[in-house]
């Protein structure tokens, strides 16, 4: 069972999460240091972007607990394993973004969870992933701006986050949410939320949905039964 997900950071100046199973813990990203990374036993890595996976830290880590599995840069993997977990799962597939990206299907101790961050066009992958959403206990999306909001913005970078290749808007993830088969009982985290192209009343548009959801925060624990921040 996933008890909880310990929420290091989320956005774009860093993402690191760590999901806590009864028998086991595998984080996602490495864009902050977890200092217990000793404890995981997997560590995913969807692409080479600064807030997932910095150059910085992959220096820090090298000559130390990660440099068993860490090959070498050039030889890029997404998964790394530290000590393995019977009867674990996991599944990657191509996520549209600017550079090289996968999201991860995790099946481990009766729990299907789906992790997709930094897409560009979230609706291409409803076919790919339409066997898999109909029995997810755990989606982990990034909603990254409001479309409204980013509309008006003066941001430098606006063309290419609203591109193919860029991020999902709350507008994108709602038509995603509307059109795969999600079981009412699926819980859902809000990642990655740009702090500049998203305002207070973002997620209401979210509202409607039959779904239990939350909007993930930096240095916060999410505990799932109840589903709850703390
Ligand atoms: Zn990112
Ligand atoms: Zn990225």
């Amino acid at each position: 069972m996933l008890n909880k997900i310990h929420i290091l950071g989320t956005g774009s100046k860093g993402n690191c999460y760590i999901l806590h199973f009864d028998n086991g813990q595998i984080q996602l990203e490495s864009g902050l240091k977890n200092e217990n990374l000793k404890d995981v036993n997997y560590l995913l890595i969807s692409h080479l972007h600064e807030d997932h996976f910095p150059m910085v830290s992959y220096k820090k880590y090298k000559g130390h607990y990660l440099k068993t599995f860490f090959p070498s840069i050039e030889k890029f993997q997404n998964i790394y394993e530290n000590k393995k977990l019977e009867n674990c799962f996991i599944s990657m597939f191509n996520v549209p973004h600017i550079v090289p990206n996968v999201g991860f299907h995790i099946n481990f101790e009766n729990e299907n969870i789906l992790y997709i961050t930094d897409c560009g066009d979230i609706l291409s992958l409803i076919d790919t992933l339409k066997n898999i959403t109909c029995k997810l206990t755990y989606l982990i999306i990034e909603v990254n701006y409001d479309s409204f909001q980013i509309k008006g913005s003066q941001f430098f970078h606006k063309d290419y986050v609203v591109s193919n290749l860029g991020h999902s808007s709350n507008v994108d993830v709602l038509k995603f949410l509307s059109e795969i088969n999600l079981p009412r009982t699926c819980k859902i985290l809000f990642i990655h939320r740009s702090e500049n192209h998203t305002n207070s009343k973002t997620y209401t548009i979210f509202d409607i949905l039959p779904y239990n959801w939350i909007v993930a925060k930096n240095k916060k624990t999410i505990y799932c039964k109840p589903w709850e921040e703390i």
